[in-house]
């Protein structure tokens, strides 16, 4: 499966893909000829071409059928070295596919599950739409669309700011239950077809964004105006169920961020091969040499860490609150592989660009391009700085730091296993301003030291 990939993204894949990413982002037609709201996307032929074959190979369909994550993130980590960007709708999808599998009830799940395993072009694909104009960091604050019951369904108002994957035939939203308590505890999660039962369409998309990066998916702001949702689990587990979406997304982030640091590497290493500068290749510069080998053993690391998330995340997916210990362990290292993996794939791209000198600015040669889609990939699925805080919580609230060091311990030295431990330890006795406002550096080592712990054992 993944050869066959591989070959057809190295004849054809990169071609189309760079070419797509160039064009920008795809049109939105609202109306058709008679004047009939359709909000219909408008895309270049080619993407189709490259987002259905990962859908065909099993972003998502394996997933459900072969009741295992790692085909799916095994897919998205080599899909993601030629095109980052199109890993954001299988994540979406994948976000959509599961939670509906695991909390959606037997009638919701003959309706829709079928479409979004289909292993063919017709396959549907999914959304998920939490974050509102206010902010997406806070969304107990932020998330202002409510849902009143009617019937069998609910029908959800409200206006979600940042939609990837707009005009997805499903999507999963963030809405508060009329009634409902304020905050995050009282936000439930939806499952929103694009049309109603009666044909019309059940949301509207009011513009796409005109961004940086992932230009070829668009990411659209959508209306909900009294549209048909279907409560997915109970209406006051929200709060999980938005977590365990997340959990799925962020852990695709760590694959695609190491997979694009990967690419950004590869393309300055062949840069640098044939680059001659002072007589020689500038690969064979000492101080640009050294700045190669360092970086290779922080890819590993990353990878190592990135991919620990993944095991653990395929240990723990089908769980349900209350948590096992297990579960604790995986959030800690997906908040650590999510805010690492992110920060080394900016700062690598950053870097594969200054190898390529004023070259690496020019459009024309993809340095640029990777740093691009990069930039994103620290924001979304929350940013760095919800990353180390969302790790402080579980550490203080769940003792996941003790849990960490317990699986570190079967391979790190004892000497420097304890001296990490008791950094965190003192860290976690900080009065609590403190212990927030001096979090960054304690999360970035202890990031780096996991990395490293888990990519000693790679072969
Ligand atoms: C291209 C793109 C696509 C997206 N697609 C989707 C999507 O499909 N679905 C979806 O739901 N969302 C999506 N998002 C939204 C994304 O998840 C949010 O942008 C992100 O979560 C941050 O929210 P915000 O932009 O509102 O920033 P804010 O929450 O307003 O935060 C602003 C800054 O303040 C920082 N901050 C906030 N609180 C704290 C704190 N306590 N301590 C320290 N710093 C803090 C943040 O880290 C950030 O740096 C998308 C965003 C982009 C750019």
């Amino acid at each position: 499966m993944l050869e066959a990939e591989e070959a057809w993204w190295k004849t054809e894949g990169v071609a189309i893909s760079g070419a797509i990413d160039r064009g920008g982002t795809p049109w939105l037609r609202m109306f058709d000829c008679l004047g009939k709201r359709v909000d219909e996307i408008l895309y270049p032929r080619e993407y189709q071409t490259i987002l259905r074959r990962g859908y065909r190979s099993g972003v998502v369909w394996r997933a459900l059928e072969e009741k295992s994550l790692l085909p799916a993130y095994s897919l998205i980590y080599n899909i993601s070295f030629h095109d980052p960007g199109i890993c954001c709708p299988y994540t979406v999808s994948l976000g959509t596919a599961v939670p509906l599998a695991k909390y959606g009830s037997p009638e919701l799940q003959a309706r829709f599950l079928p479409q979004l395993s289909r292993k063919d072009d017709s396959v549907w694909q999914g959304a998920t739409w939490m974050t509102e104009i206010k902010g997406g960091s806070d969304l107990g604050a932020a998330v202002e669309t409510m849902a009143q019951p009617a019937g069998d369904a609910w029908l959800l108002t409200g206006d979600k700011y940042f939609t990837s994957n707009a005009g997805a035939e499903l999507a999963v939203v963030a809405a508060r239950p009329q009634g409902a308590a304020a905050g995050v505890r009282g936000l439930a999660l939806f499952l929103v077809p694009r049309f109603r039962k009666n044909g019309e369409l059940n949301y509207f998309i009011r513009r796409l964004k005109d961004k940086i990066a992932t230009r070829s998916v668009p990411t659209g702001e959508v209306e909900l105006r009294d549209a048909e949702g279907y409560l997915l689990g109970s209406a006051d587990s929200g709060v999980y169920l938005i977590l365990e979406v997340l959990n799925l997304s962020r852990v695709a982030n760590s694959v695609v961020s190491v997979a694009l640091a990967q690419r950004a590497m590869a393309d300055a290493l062949s840069y640098a091969e044939h680059r001659a500068a002072f007589g020689k290749p500038i690969l064979d510069q000492p101080l640009l040499r050294h700045q190669f080998e360092n970086r290779l053993r922080g890819l590993r690391s990353a990878f190592a860490l990135a991919w620990e998330s993944v095991q653990l995340l395929n240990d723990v997916w089908m769980e349900r609150p209350p948590y096992s210990d297990r579960y604790h362990l995986f959030r800690l290292v997906a908040h650590l592989a999510k805010y690492w993996t992110a920060e080394f794939a900016v700062d690598t791209a950053k870097w594969a660009m200054e190898v390529h000198g004023g070259l690496g600015v020019l459009a024309e040669f993809g340095a640029e391009r990777w740093l691009r889609e990069a930039m994103i990939l620290a924001i979304w699925e929350g940013t760095s700085h919800r990353q180390i805080l969302d790790g402080l919580e579980v550490m203080e609230r769940k003792r996941a730091n003790q849990l960490l060091f317990g699986r570190l311990a079967e391979i790190a030295p004892s000497k420097q296993l304890q001296d990490m431990e008791s950094q965190v330890e003192q860290h976690l006795k900080l009065p609590p301003h403190e212990r927030e406002a001096l979090a960054e550096p304690l999360f970035r080592k202890l990031s780096v030291f996991a990395a490293e712990i888990l990519a000693s054992k790679l072969n």
